[in-house]
Order: structure tokens, then sequence, then C-alpha cells
């Protein structure tokens, strides 16, 4: 008997029944779960706890960049987490200042501050931009641009940045100093970067609203912009980063160099860590006592990473990500050349894709494509969203589409 609990707990639910009832009253409803108990992962495969095998095409939403439980990820793990776990940033680990001058070396940012989670890769991001607008401006300059249709996370700093208001109004004041402008319009832009601006703050393609790629003439645009006024461009890499689209950041595609990155997601293909990377004058901004965190950047979480961009160099998953996911686009592309009032547009690069249904289909789509063992996810009513490891072969993207096209058959419009 437990005798910390005053009512005993069942500790062996594997009922999927079991388990929804135990949550409904346990855990807070801030989720709209599906009703399927994963239990297992290998590559592109997730198995339920009945068995059923499903093909995953949203990787953990961007997160499993190079196949579930990889071995070599996997190996790395345990034996870290038989070494040492966890020591405090009072002191050096092995693995941090490797990690960090290999993440530099692939982004062009010269230091990095590590943390957990993406919504705390967006804070730090806003955090180093005001104090760098305060030494580098005036002690005004703390406003920051952001775009329709962002989404940068949900704490009070990244959910300010993120310019959507179902996400924003609960919460409600928002923190002060931001600005939004219409995604891909520079001249709007232009009209909110003023001298009290420290930083535009972006995702170089949106990965939550549905897949939103910013054109190769705003990215260029808004460098040029930020260079003449003296902004920060920091390009939030969280979803559309560590490969994904064929570059190992996003914003490499466009030819465009940001002064800050921020990063979490794949980075360690599951493993809960992210990262602000910086250059120039910006990398230096950050001195003691201005920021920090208890768990980031210790052992485990590094060499999980470490380990993961090991595969993801070894197996060459990048130029994967570049050929599968164009002949993804190709094909999701020719079925909606086949069916033109029913598919009204294909977005996105790399393994990072979205497809509108001509009407508000997504997410009955997103339930039949899960029966029939292919796990994609619905953004809205009219849009899927397609974000697979990287290590998906062109056969997975053919049974996907055949099974979209299924979907189409058997749901009229
Ligand atoms: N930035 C982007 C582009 C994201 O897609 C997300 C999450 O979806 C975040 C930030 C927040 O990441 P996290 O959920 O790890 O806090």
């Amino acid at each position: 008997m437990n005798t910390l609990l005053e009512k005993p707990i069942e500790l062996t639910l594997s009922e999927l029944d079991e388990i929804r009832h135990v949550e409904a009253d346990a855990v807070m409803g801030t989720y709209a779960r599906n009703p399927v108990l994963f239990v297992r992962g290998e590559g592109a495969t997730l198995w339920d706890s009945h068995g059923k095998s499903y093909l995953d095409f949203l990787g953990g939403i961007a997160v499993i960049s190079v196949g579930h439980c990889h071995p070599h990820v996997t190996a790395t793990i345990a034996e870290q987490a038989g070494k040492l776990v966890h020591v405090s940033n009072l002191f050096y680990n092995e693995f941090q200042g490797k990690l960090a001058a290999k993440l530099c070396d692939l982004t062009g940012m010269e230091r990095v501050f590590f943390c957990n989670s993406g919504a705390e890769a967006s804070e730090c991001a806003l955090k180093l931009a005001r104090k760098w607008g305060k030494q580098n401006k005036s002690e005004a300059a703390i406003e920051i641009v952001t775009f329709s249709g962002s989404f940068h996370g949900r704490t009070m700093g990244a959910v300010t940045a993120t310019a959507q208001p179902k996400y924003q109004t609960p919460f409600a004041p928002l923190v002060p100093g931001f600005h939004y402008a219409d995604r891909n319009d520079l001249a709007a832009a232009e009209r909110l970067i003023g001298a009290n601006t420290c930083a535009v703050f972006l995702e170089p393609i949106q990965g939550e609203s549905g897949i939103h790629p910013m054109t190769p003439e705003f990215m260029q645009g808004l460098r040029k912009l930020c260079d003449e006024r003296n902004v920060l461009l920091i390009a939030d890499e969280v979803q559309c980063g560590m490969g994904r689209t064929g570059d190992f950041l996003a914003i490499q595609g466009y030819g465009v160099l940001p002064d800050v990155v921020t990063m979490a997601k794949g980075l360690a293909n599951g493993f809960p860590i992210g990262a602000c990377l910086a250059r120039g004058e910006a990398a230096h901004t950050l001195v003691p006592g201005d920021h920090g965190s208890t768990f980031a950047g210790q052992p485990l979480a590094c060499a999980a990473a470490w380990a993961t961009l090991e595969v993801l160099e070894n197996e060459n998953l990048m130029q994967n990500a570049a050929e599968v996911g164009a002949y993804l686009k190709g094909e999701l592309e020719a079925l909606k050349a086949k069916h033109p009032d029913r598919i009204s547009e294909v977005r996105g690069k790399g393994l990072m894709l979205g497809m509108d249904f001509a009407t508000p289909q997504a997410k009955t789509a997103q339930t039949e494509l899960r029966e029939a063992g292919i796990i994609v996810n619905a953004t809205s009513e009219n849009t899927l969203r397609f974000l697979p490891p990287l290590n998906v072969t062109k056969e997975d993207c053919r049974r996907v589409v055949q099974e979209i096209e299924c979907f189409l058959q058997n749901n009229p419009a």
C-alpha cells in the first residue's frame, strides 16, 4: 500500500478507456486528444495498444526528425542516462560546449543559449532583443514586429509575439511593445519598423497556421530593412529548422543570414531541448544573471541532440527531406490537378507541407486517414499538415497520397 496516496491508484493502466477516464479527472483539459493510445514507435511507424500500425506523417509535430527510437539516439540516451543525467549550469558538462559549437557551424551563428522548449527559445530571443535594443539604440528601443498567422509558443512573451487573437485574448493584457504586420507584406513591415524597434521576429515558413512560406522577396527585403534600420532579424526555426526543408535552417534556403535563431522540436528527436543562437553583438548581450534555466543544456539532453545531429549527417537526411519532400509535393499537386474542385492549394518545402481542401473537410480527412493507419494533422477545417520524420521514403508518400485519394472518393464535397 502506498502510504502517500489517500485512495489507491491503478498503476497498470493499459486500456485507452481507463486512461481517458483517469485523465478526465486528473489532467487539465488543455488538449483535444485523438482516441488512440500509442505504445511503441520505430522509424516512421507507430503502434497502438491493440497492435495496429500507423504511418506517422506528423512526427510528434516535427519533433521526430530521424525516426522514432532511432537506435543510435536510443543507445546514446541509454548510455548517458547510466553515466550522468544532470548537473547544474553552475558547472561544466562534457556536451554543452561541443553541441553549441556544432550548431554554430551549421547555422552561421556564434553563441548559443540552451533551454528546454520552443517557447523558452522565443523568450530568450525576446529578452535578448530588448536588452540589445536598449544597449545599442535607446532605452525606448524595445519594440518587436511579428506577423499575422505566426506561432511562437504559449508563455506570455511568446504568446504576445504570436499574432493570432485566439491564443492571446484570454490572457490579456499582453506584453507591451509588440506590433503586427500581415505576413509577406513588406510595405506594412516597413511602416512598423521605427526608431524604437529592436527586432523583427518571424517563422520563415509558418507551421502552426497551416504551412505558409514567406516569399523570397519578403525575406530578403526584411533583411535589407533590418540592416538599414539597425534592427535584429530573428528566425523562429523551431518547426521549420533541423533540416526539414532540405537546408539545416529554412532561412538558409532564402539566402538570408538572421541575427538570432530559435530552435527546439526536432533537435534531439523527442528529448526536450531548445536553443537560442545569435551572432555579432547580439551573441554577447546576455551576461551572467540575465537569463538561465535549471534543466537546460544538461548532459542527457545535449547527448541526445548530438546523436540526432550525427544521424542527420551520417544518413544524409537533409538531402532525403529535399528529395522525398519534392516528390510528395509533386504527388499532392498531381492530386490537385486531378481533383481541382476538391483540393485548392499545396504549400511548403521539403518535408514541411500543407494541403488545402476546397471545402472544410480536413478534420474529417484527419480522422479517416487515422482509421486507415495514417497520422496527419488538420491545422484548420481546410488544411492538412505533413511533418513526417526526415527518413520517410517515396513509397511511404505514395501510400499517404493514395489514402487521400480514397478519402476524396468516399467523401464527396
Ligand atoms: N515556435 C514555433 C514555430 C512552433 O511551431 C512552436 C510549437 O509548435 C513553438 C515556437 C513553441 O514550441 P514549444 O511547444 O516547444 O514551446
